[in-house]
């Protein structure tokens, strides 16, 4: 439903004819860790995520999944094909 409380005009989960029904009836405001990130909006009352109800949370245990100004670590694992690694040992190399 679209937000008529913190986030006007932003499509919410959250969001019921009852009003928001997130914590305290509220987002939270973004944190230190969101600036330059898209998903970082100026709304009426500060700047809020348009993706997340509360930053903090997002940041709490990492790097928040949502962010659109942070370059994520590419795993490079090499792929072993296991029945090639096992003729390999069997041939001793
Ligand atoms: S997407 Fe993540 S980094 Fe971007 S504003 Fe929202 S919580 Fe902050």
């Amino acid at each position: 439903m679209i937000c008529e409380t913190t986030k006007k005009g932003v499509d919410c989960l959250f969001m019921s004819k009852q009003g928001c029904s997130y914590k305290d009836n509220t987002c939270k405001p973004v944190v230190e860790q969101c600036t330059g990130c898209e998903k970082a909006q100026e709304f009426a009352g500060g700047t809020y995520c348009a993706a997340y109800p509360e930053p903090a949370l997002k940041w709490k245990t990492g790097k928040c999944n949502f962010a659109t100004h942070i370059k994520r670590e590419a795993k490079k694992e090499k792929v072993i094909n296991a029945l090639k690694a096992s003729k390999r040992k069997a041939k001793g190399r």
